[in-house]
């Protein structure tokens, strides 16, 4: 742990600027920076290079697990880094606050996300094993299915082709292998092991704490949206602080269209969602992470999800249906009556005996959607230097790290394999306007 650690509870504390200069002198960074020539071997216009200016190669604007991620590997690359967010890492109004998020590579054979959080996956364990923390808690990870479907059984076979562990479980033996559940409506299971639950505002509290000891400089502060024309040079936060850099990736998640109306406007819409955590009785742990996988009921309208207690915290359960349009600004972030109705109703079906139980905690939040539903990552398509990163639509945080390595080879030039599917123009923004 570093001295910006509470030792005893474990919290995280950054100062509003936190530069360990000493350690980009003769430690860490310098240890794995390649020499500027072998940085700069792309000759792409917009690539990232090793500056010499004492000003930061790449600036990341959101510290959310997208920019965490981003502005983590673009230091393990060699370039010097300056991360800003408003509010800090993991903070209670981003997308990526809260406690837990669930890891899955089950995208119902859906190769781009199957493939990225197959990539994530030894990353997240990694950091857990790094840090000493439980980060990732590999209670495993079910999903209920009503009907046989093509793309459930392609999604298994591509899953084994990646020798992903994964098993199809028939209902009689669900309910002998998971008692907390009741399958009422349920014809079989897909179980997978090796997956569970990110400890969320933890690992990005860790990561910042990484990126710091290693050199990286953390700002706290707004940034404002950026008015220049062509190659921007530097970024303004609201208190009037100039960041220079050589690069700039915005990651604001359900900000981005605050700071790009013209280019991000309404191809990302924020959603409210309401999260609730229920206490089992007491003596009752057959909820706990230990004994009950997290888990999806995979069927549209009753799409909730939830995780076992992870840390005491309680049973959590969620609606994966998008709710109404928020501003993360200002949206009241005090579950609703109807919700927790809806949501009691919900359980009384599939887990009635916490269906009466009280709750424990609620909590707020909102997806990010993008209209696609795809992630957004491309260039601003008038500020040559300037990456945008947003789009996550409720399941962007397990591919924190892939989209981490994404990032950094787009703004170093080095990306060899786009994904179309990221780009601007297929989320309705085409640059002449025909959209
Ligand atoms: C309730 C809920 C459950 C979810 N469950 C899952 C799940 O189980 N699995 C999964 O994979 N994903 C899940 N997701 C989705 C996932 O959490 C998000 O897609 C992801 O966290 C988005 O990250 P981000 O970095 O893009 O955005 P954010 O986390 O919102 O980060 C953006 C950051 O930018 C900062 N910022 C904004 N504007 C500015 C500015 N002007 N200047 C400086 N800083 C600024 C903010 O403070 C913030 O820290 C869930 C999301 C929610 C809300």
């Amino acid at each position: 742990m570093t001295p910006d650690t509470d030792q005893t509870t474990g919290e995280f504390r950054l100062s509003r600027r936190t530069v360990l200069t000493a350690m980009v002198a003769g430690g860490t960074l310098a240890a794995c920076a390649p020499s500027s020539s072998e940085a700069q071997t792309s000759d792409a216009p917009t690539a990232a290079s090793v500056r010499t200016d004492g000003v930061s190669d790449v600036v990341v604007i959101g510290a959310g697990v997208f920019g965490m991620w981003t502005a983590w590997t673009l230091q393990k690359q060699g370039l010097s880094v300056t991360l800003v967010d408003a509010w800090g890492p993991g903070n209670n109004l981003s997308s990526s606050g809260g406690e837990s998020r669930l890891i899955r590579t089950e995208y119902l054979g859906n190769r781009l996300y199957t493939g990225m959080a197959h990539e994530s996956l030894p990353l997240w364990r990694e950091l857990s094993d790094r840090s000493g923390l439980p980060i990732f808690h590999d209670c495993g990870a079910l999903y209920l299915y009503r009907h046989e479907a093509e793309n459930v059984q392609e999604s298994f076979r591509l899953q084994q082709d990646l020798d992903i562990p994964i098993e199809r479980i028939e209902r009689a033996d669900m309910e002998a292998r998971f008692p907390q559940f009741s399958f009422e409506e349920i014809s079989y299971g897909i179980y997978q092991p090796t997956m569970g639950a990110i400890m969320a505002r933890r690992s990005l509290q860790v990561l910042a704490e990484e990126f710091v000891a290693a050199g990286g400089t953390y700002i706290q502060g707004k940034v404002m949206p950026i008015s220049a024309t062509g190659e921007i040079t530097s970024v303004q936060t609201e208190a009037g602080e100039e960041i220079s850099g050589g690069q700039f990736i915005f990651a604001c998640g359900p900000w981005l269209p605050k700071l790009f109306p013209e280019v991000v406007g309404r191809r990302i819409i924020a959603t409210r969602q309401e999260v609730y955590f229920f206490q089992p009785e007491a003596g009752n742990a057959r909820f706990d992470y230990t004994q009950m996988p997290a888990w999806v009921d995979a069927h549209e309208e009753d799409l909730h999800y939830g995780f076992p207690s992870l840390e005491n915290r309680g049973f959590k359960i969620a609606l994966d249906i998008h709710g109404a349009e928020t501003d993360p600004d200002t949206q009241i972030r005090k579950v609703t009556e109807s919700g927790e109705a809806a949501v009691r109703a919900y359980m009384s079906k599939r887990f009635p005996i916490l269906a009466e139980r009280p709750l424990s905690e609620t909590r707020v939040c909102q997806y990010e959607n993008s209209v696609s539903g795809n992630f957004l990552i491309d260039h601003h398509p008038e500020f040559s230097n300037v990456i945008l990163v947003g789009g996550g639509t409720g399941h962007g945080f397990k591919h924190g790290p892939a989209v981490g390595r994404y990032v950094s080879e787009l703004a170093t030039g080095t990306l060899t394999d786009p994904a179309p599917v990221f780009a601007l123009s297929e989320h309705g923004f085409h640059p002449e306007g025909a959209h």
